[in-house]
């Protein structure tokens, strides 16, 4: 059952279009993230959502109630639409003790004293904030406000969750154990979340859905495996990934029944059932799915070692291939490599093809 339904959504800021004409349906209960580069329109998708904007045209369902219809002019604004917010600022109000900024939205809502009251123990046992309920926010660190606001959240019990980069003013360390606090936090409330970043890492740690936006057109929604391994087009396949998928020009042909792409002068096979005539086309490979070979394959291609980069359990190898610089990332500390030559292998069930001219992906 669909939580939020965004119904062709257009937003222009003066003669800006921002967002030329968006559908969206998120599932009751999932964790749902917008993932784009800088002003793709992930924060005024959210703020659609929200009513903090007022989308151009178009219709906001949430719950089953429409909160937004430019056809019938019904605008809910936010403080109806029954949602919890946590932005990149935490907006905690600084005159206030941490209690009342986690309790304030539920006395305005007339809560009973007792509700409250059990509502704000629970809600500082999740955070790990017992016991500092009498501090201001400014006597708190960045990562403890961040867990007041996350509080907030949990003594509120919203049924959607709207999240606009929660986590990037922390600190890297503390940014990972909050993936792994809110992605907790989701699963304890079950609340539907919508998540806004440009992080990727934080999209593929914590959703069940990633929609992947470019100049405020979604370009995929799928599950982080989906997305990650099946990319739609070259803008998500090279957006998603770090060190980033390699992009290579190659010409693909048909030899004694068998497929292959030529790379190079060395002819690698294809998948079988690659739906693509002969001739150019772009193929990638993710860095880890490079094998770097002591013995020569039949299409195995020489290259030489160039910067190698260890990074704890994995290493990161930047190789040249006639001129072409290509990525490797193997699971291990490695430092032996540098300057060396070496034999390299794409296996042919890890390479993906797209279209040249469109970029879409080739099935
Ligand atoms: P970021 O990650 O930088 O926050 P974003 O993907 O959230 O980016 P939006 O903030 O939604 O992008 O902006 C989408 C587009 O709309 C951008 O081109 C931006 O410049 C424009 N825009 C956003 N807010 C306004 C505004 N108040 N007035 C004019 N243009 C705006």
């Amino acid at each position: 059952m669909s939580e939020i339904v965004l119904s062709n959504i257009t937003k222009s800021y003066g003669s800006h279009l921002a967002i030329p004409g968006l559908d969206l349906d998120i599932p009751k209960g999932s964790f749902v993230t917008l993932l784009g580069p800088s002003g793709c329109g992930k924060t005024t998708t959210l703020r659609v959502i929200a009513g903090l904007e007022q989308a151009t045209t178009g219709e906001v369902v949430l719950g089953g109630r429409t909160v937004y219809s430019s056809r019938t002019g019904v605008f809910v604004p936010p403080e109806r639409r029954g949602l919890g917010f946590i932005f990149q600022s935490y907006a905690l109000w600084p005159n206030m003790k941490v209690d009342r900024n986690i309790t304030l939205a539920l006395s305005e809502a007339k809560q009973p004293a007792h509700v409250i009251k059990e509502r704000l123990s629970v809600a500082l046992a999740k955070v790990q904030l017992t016991g500092l309920e009498d501090r201001y926010p400014s006597e708190l660190s960045g990562g403890q406000q961040q867990r007041v606001a996350v509080a907030r959240l949990i003594a509120a019990r919203n049924a959607i969750l709207l999240m606009d980069e929660p986590l990037s003013n922390l600190d890297a360390k503390l940014r990972t154990e909050m993936r792994t606090e809110l992605k907790r936090l989701h699963r304890e409330l079950q609340a539907t979340t919508v998540y806004v970043t440009h992080d990727q890492v934080e999209a593929l740690t914590m959703s069940d859905i990633i929609v992947v936006m470019k100049d405020g057109v979604i370009q995929q929604q799928g599950t982080p495996y989906e997305i990650y391994h099946d990319p739609a087009n070259l803008f998500v396949a090279e957006f998603i990934g770090d060190p980033r998928i390699n992009l290579l020009d190659g010409t693909l042909s048909t030899a004694g029944g068998e497929r292959f792409v030529r790379f190079e002068e060395t002819d690698t096979p294809v998948p079988a059932g690659l739906q693509s005539t002969d001739g150019p086309v772009t193929f990638a490979i993710r860095p880890e799915n490079i094998a770097i070979v002591e013995r020569p394959g039949p299409a195995s291609l020489a290259a030489e070692v160039d910067i190698v980069q260890p990074t704890g359990s994995q290493t990161i190898i930047s190789l040249s291939v006639k001129g072409h610089r290509i990525t490797a990332l193997i699971p291990r500390f490695e430092t032996t490599l540098a300057k060396k030559n070496v034999w390299i292998d794409f296996p042919a069930d890890r390479l993906t093809f797209f279209d040249k001219r469109s970029g879409t992906r080739i099935p």
